[in-house]
């Protein structure tokens, strides 16, 4: 089925979802999908749009596991662990084999990347400039890799986040992006722009990703106020999306 509350990569075999902010119950600068807890909408609110996302998207919410996200490219294996153990726990990126085991990550213009090798194991990625540049995507493939997956198996999809079009940068952060081909952008009179899809794309093809097998061009997050949430745009006190992917 479709459903407004979730985009989906054709390019997945694995059952995911990157979620907008349509259908949901919260008001105002939460309006109205809002998965996040982080910044201020009612429990209540938070529990009633994950409900309604897991029931269009055919999951089990007590099955989502997430970690606790910290702009780094620490990679965990949620297998065995408790979604409790893992809220607490730092990293950005989980895998999972356990078959109906649903791991995710929030975003409101970082990058979410979901992984799957078609044979079960999948992964969630949350992949802002920091975590870019740290090498989250590349430790995502070494970590399905070590979790069993074939390198040529995998396939990544990057989610709605901030693109090349909004993405302005000072020059410290640009030059951070020095060493990846296409990732500044630079246009007569204007503050450099980064475009984290393009960086990212060329992490998971450096890591051994078949570039045929990396969906990298999703909308953007600050172009489109109807569909999602945008950090840059309307700064903190927002709702936040959940990109999930179930293994199995
Ligand atoms: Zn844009």
């Amino acid at each position: 089925m479709t459903s407004p509350r979730f985009l989906r990569s054709p390019l997945l075999a694995a059952s995911h979802g990157f979620s907008t902010r349509l259908g949901g119950v919260s008001t105002g600068r939460y309006a109205s999908l809002n998965v996040g807890a982080k910044w201020g909408d009612t429990a209540a609110n938070v529990e009633e749009n994950r409900r309604l996302l897991a029931v269009d998207a055919g999951f089990d919410p007590a099955r989502l596991a997430t970690a606790r996200q910290v702009h780094g490219a620490r990679c965990l294996l949620a297998d065995g662990r408790s979604p409790e153990e893992l809220a607490a726990a730092e990293a950005d990126a989980l895998v999972a084999c356990e078959p109906g085991r649903v791991v995710g990550v929030y975003t409101a213009d970082c990058v979410p990347i979901l992984f799957s090798d078609g044979a079960g194991r999948v992964a969630a990625a949350h992949a802002g400039w920091r975590g870019t540049v740290a090498g989250i995507a590349a430790a995502v493939v070494e970590a399905l890799v070590a979790a069993g997956a074939r390198r040529v198996d995998i396939r990544a999809a990057l989610g709605p986040s901030i693109g090349p079009c909004c993405f302005e940068v000072g020059e410290e952060v640009a030059s951070e992006f020095a060493t990846i081909p296409g990732a500044v952008l630079r246009r007569d009179g204007e503050k450099p722009h980064v475009d984290l899809w393009t960086a990212n794309r060329h992490l998971l093809v450096a890591a051994g990703i078949a570039p045929e097998r990396v969906d990298a061009s999703p909308p953007c997050t600050m172009c489109d106020r109807e569909r999602f949430f945008s950090f840059r745009r309307d700064g903190g006190e927002i709702g936040q999306m959940l990109s999930f992917v179930v293994a199995g």
